[in-house]
């Protein structure tokens, strides 16, 4: 139901669960994060309340970056293993979704059939499209955008590459989501409020677009790959 990313200089963990304790009032069943570390992305995901995550979560990781998800539950019943994030087949890609995809049966059944699903919802299926395409040679921003181009539904997306450890890659179709500049950082949120925190200063999204953001970079993109250029506005609300 909630999405936020961070990449920057400051405490990423931080940030992150209070930009989902900022996205609490929307409701959701369950709640995870995904850090980037010196030693790999580490995931940690909880039914229940961000408190709970927070207890969970191990104080003394160091990170810059990462990546937090609050569920409401669509596809698959509210438990750990069907929290966000989800990772791929060998653990390189890292996902959150908010939304609905309509057509992840048969995505499965066409493209994934050799694959072992770890979760029963609808969201595991892009993470593990993407590490497919991958594996046949695509690059990441082009397995990216090639297997949005097979989802029908929608979503909010942004999701790491363990091989990329500076990059956030983000997308959205009919659930919203933003992303913010900050003076040493870049945010993504699906409501500016969880971001307030760090900047006010918020670039809107269309569908069908891809974000590239990298701490110091925001690149704007359609599904084909297309760059668009679009100002951030200053978000004026009430923290
Ligand atoms: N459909 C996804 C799921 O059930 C995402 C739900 C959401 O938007 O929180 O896991």
């Amino acid at each position: 139901c909630g999405i936020v990313g961070y990449i920057g200089t400051s405490n990423a963990m931080e940030i992150l669960l209070k930009g989902l304790e900022k996205l609490e009032y929307r409701g959701y069943d369950s709640a995870g994060l995904a850090l980037q570390t010196e030693t790999g992305v580490h995931v940690v995901k909880e039914k229940g309340r961000i408190a709970d995550l927070r207890n969970a979560v191990d104080s003394s990781i160091e990170t810059k970056m990462g990546i937090g998800h609050t569920r409401w539950a669509t596809h698959g019943v509210p438990d750990k293993k069907n929290s966000h994030p989800h990772q791929s087949a060998s653990g390189r890609f890292t996902l959150v979704h908010n939304g609905v995809i309509e057509n992840y049966v048969q995505l499965q059944r066409k493209y994934l059939s050799h694959v072992q699903m770890t979760s029963d919802t609808d969201t595991e299926v892009i993470v593990q499209l993407i590490e497919k395409f991958v594996l046949e040679g695509m690059n990441t921003e082009e397995a990216f955008r090639h297997t949005l181009t097979l989802l029908h539904g929608s979503y909010a997306i942004a999701m790491l590459d363990e091989n990329e450890r500076e990059t956030i890659f983000v997308a959205k179709n009919k659930s919203p989501l933003l992303v913010g500049v900050g003076e040493d950082c870049n945010v993504v949120a699906s409501d500016a409020m969880a971001m307030l925190q760090v900047t006010d200063q918020f670039i809107e999204l269309h569908d069908e677009e891809v974000v590239i953001v990298t701490r110091e970079a925001v690149e704007i993109k359609t599904l084909e790959g297309t760059t668009i250029e679009r100002a951030p506005y200053t978000a004026m609300l009430d923290m």
